[in-house]
């Protein structure tokens, strides 16, 4: 059994054992982001993007977080060393406004962000993704998801329903309008094009979207970034969910109803692309 580590403010532990402050602001107002970023033989897939994305949540919150870019990459470096050496699984790092009594507007200056990590072995199949089965659910989130904070409640009461229903995602919309999935961006393919909403408010910028429209774009196949309906979603030739826990998976069941399997070709050529993209820039290959 490969072990999970720990990490607070520079201290690494079994992370069964880490104990945090009750006073972290994480505790009691979530006030914080993170990224989790899939590791394997050493390499964070994908790293470069989530710094950006990370330090553009801390920008947006008002989150002063004291490490650059360097420093941080050293951190994240300690518990890659940590770890054991045929480790895989998902490295997640949080940075919080600090330890300070309750109080909702901000700690003084001289109160620090607190970074906690942890890694925690998954295993990742990029070349044969289980095909996924999704509920649909009205999006009641506020309107600030392009930034990764740590308040999750709507995502993981949607979740949950998804999993007491049997399936594995829940697809969010905001009356017909579809956003993005409860931990995932929400991808189609109709009539030969990539299709994903656009990269406002209402959705996390998902890394691995990202990177399936750049690989769509180097193999000639058209993408557009503007909204879609549930109704094209539901007669869409293919439906992708995408995430760095679980890359691009093929979606067969919508609500109970099946969709997709209209156009296997262009969905093996997306895969295969991400696969040898992600197997490549990992080492694995
Ligand atoms: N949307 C939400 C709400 C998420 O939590 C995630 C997972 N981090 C994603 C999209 C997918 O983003 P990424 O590909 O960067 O993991």
């Amino acid at each position: 059994m490969m072990k999970s580590i720990g990490y607070y403010n520079g201290r690494i532990e079994p992370l069964e054992q880490l104990m945090i402050p009750a006073l972290d602001r994480a505790v009691y107002f979530g006030d914080g982001c993170y990224e989790a970023v899939y590791l394997i033989n050493g390499v964070l897939f994908g790293l470069e993007e989530h710094l950006d994305r990370f330090y553009n949540s801390c920008r947006l919150l008002k989150l002063p977080f004291h490490l650059d870019r360097q420093a941080l990459k050293a951190e994240l470096q300690k518990v890659i060393e940590a770890v054991e050496p045929d480790f895989a699984g998902m490295l997640y790092w949080q940075a919080s406004r600090g330890t300070d009594y309750r109080n909702h507007a901000f700690p003084p200056p001289e109160v620090k962000p607190n970074l906690l990590m942890f890694a925690r072995p998954a295993a990742l199949d990029p070349i044969h993704p289980k095909p996924l089965k999704l509920i649909s659910l009205e999006d009641t989130r506020f309107l600030h998801c392009n930034i990764k904070t740590i308040n999750l409640l709507p995502s993981v009461m949607a979740n949950q329903e998804a999993h007491a229903r049997g399936c594995d995602e829940a697809v969010l919309h905001r009356g017909s309008r579809v956003t993005e999935g409860s931990h995932s961006n929400i991808l189609i393919l109709q009539n030969g094009t990539l299709r994903t909403p656009p990269a406002d408010e209402l959705i996390l910028p998902g890394i691995t979207r990202k990177h399936l429209l750049a690989l769509a774009g180097e193999h000639g196949i058209p993408t557009s970034e503007q909204p879609f309906s549930m109704v094209e979603l539901m007669n869409a030739d293919e439906i992708l969910v995408t995430s760095s826990g679980a890359l691009c998976s093929p979606v067969c069941e919508v609500d109970g109803i099946p969709v997709g399997g209209k156009d296997p070709d262009t969905l093996a050529v997306l895969q295969k692309a991400y696969a040898d993209k992600f197997l490549r820039e990992t080492k694995q290959i």
